[in-house]
């Protein structure tokens, strides 16, 4: 098992370094083990082509060695390896009438890696299996069972997980990890998750049990990640936007808690304490309603969905969809008390992003989430509500957008975490997020 602890740790500056190419490595810091580093150095560097080639599909040997600044013949040594590996591949020149030979194009190859992405949710566990450029290869759903135990669920993980590898062909492909995605605290050194309100679990070993669940198949040993929902949500949109993604990038995720992922200068924002994009218990109303944290007036007990459909007769106890189902029900029924429960949601939603457009000025606010799915009785009046706010201050509105991954946001994240770890050798983790 490979935990991020496992991974090269932090020790060269990255501060220069291209935007989304990330640095190359030319000499070890002194008085460490020079094979060691050399090893490092090689996967640093390795890892800025792939990288580079993410972002800038088709480029050549010659264009990727002025691109991160490395000689010619160590890029052609390195993409030999990366193309033999599976990483890489090379297409066919096209004619230019130029005189000379031509430089060969090359891509990140969809076909011989896969990601494989975990969300274990409120009421099941979404799975997906991924090409690195976030192509769906395959997809799983299975429900937790009543009142899911952790280890028993694991357990159906596992077996689910090996029936996904299957299910795409195993042989043919090479895992290069798994990642999960946990709605609650997590310590991503370590595998662990601390405390999932909304599951019930606390203090679990989610690697260290998925570890030995797979023990003796053709899973054991495949390098294990793990984060939280809202941060892995936003790696997904980071890592698979063809397009090159917006940033800084906000993921907001609006469930029963409400919470963010925070892309700033292509990485994660964790915090100092791991407690960054806790965006639910921010403050929108002093004296408001009680927050599950012990507050008044966090966004959470205004926005989430229990504070959409709170008891009597609401599902505040019960599970994500029956209370998705339940508020759809009533909307679809014309009640006007739950038009205007959320439609009063939404409105507070919308001075949370207006906030959250303050303190980051991002180039795009992704929604996500259970939430989302209620439509545009509950998007509209919060784009409405940050519209007026914008034109208060005459500023321009911010791009916002529904997640592109849709009710797989969190498993495709979840596989965009490996992607990110894997080829981000530089960046080091910590982290423990303490609320769903
Ligand atoms: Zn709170």
């Amino acid at each position: 098992m490979t935990f991020l602890a496992d991974l090269p740790r932090l020790w060269f500056s990255s501060a220069a370094a291209p935007r989304h190419a990330g640095p190359t490595a030319t000499r070890p810091a002194e008085g460490q083990d020079p094979t060691g580093q050399r090893r490092l150095l090689k996967g640093i560097n390795r890892m800025a082509l792939v990288r580079q080639l993410c972002v800038k599909p088709g480029l050549s040997r010659a264009d990727l060695a002025t691109c991160v600044r490395l000689t010619k013949s160590t890029v052609g040594l390195l993409v030999r390896e990366l193309i033999a590996e599976g990483w890489l591949h090379e297409r066919d020149c096209v004619p230019t009438g130029d005189i000379g030979r031509r430089p060969t194009p090359l891509y990140i190859d969809p076909t011989r890696l896969v990601l494989l992405g975990v969300d274990i949710g409120i009421d099941s566990t979404r799975l997906v299996a991924t090409s690195l450029l976030g192509e769906v290869l395959g997809r799983l759903e299975i429900q937790h069972e009543a009142g899911p135990g952790a280890q028993a669920c694991i357990g159906r993980l596992a077996a689910s997980l090996s029936a996904l590898h299957r299910q795409i062909g195993d042989s043919a492909r090479q895992v290069l990890g798994i990642g999960i995605g946990l709605p609650g605290g997590v310590d991503e050194t370590s595998g662990f998750l601390h405390f999932a309100p909304n599951l019930g679990w606390r203090e679990v070993p989610i690697g260290a049990l998925l570890e030995s669940a797979l023990a003796g198949t053709a899973l054991a040993g495949v390098p294990l990640f793990v984060q939280n929902e809202a941060d892995v949500a936003a790696l997904g949109e980071l890592e698979f936007d063809a397009d090159g993604a917006a940033d800084p990038l906000l993921y907001v995720s609006i469930n029963q808690g409400v919470g963010a992922g925070v892309i700033v200068g292509d990485r994660l924002l964790i915090g100092s304490r791991g407690f960054a994009g806790e965006i639910g218990h921010t403050i929108l109303q002093p004296g408001g309603p009680l927050c599950s944290c012990g507050r008044r007036g966090c966004a959470e007990a205004l926005i989430g969905m229990r504070a959409m459909l709170p008891p009597p007769g609401g599902a505040a106890q019960g599970s994500r969809a029956a209370t998705v189902a339940s508020i759809a029900a009533r909307l679809s029924a014309g009640d006007i008390e739950m038009l205007q429960s959320v439609a009063f949601a939404g409105n507070h939603l919308g001075t949370l992003l207006q906030n959250l457009a303050a303190a980051y000025d991002p180039a795009c606010i992704v929604l996500g989430g259970a939430g989302v799915a209620l439509g545009d009785r509950f998007v509209e009046p919060a784009l409405s509500t940050l519209r007026a706010h914008c034109a208060a201050a005459d500023l321009p509105m911010p791009t916002v957008r529904l997640s592109r991954h849709g009710a797989d946001a969190v498993a495709m994240g979840a596989a965009a975490l490996v992607r990110y770890r894997m080829t981000r050798p530089l960046i080091s983790a910590t982290s423990t997020k303490v609320f769903a």
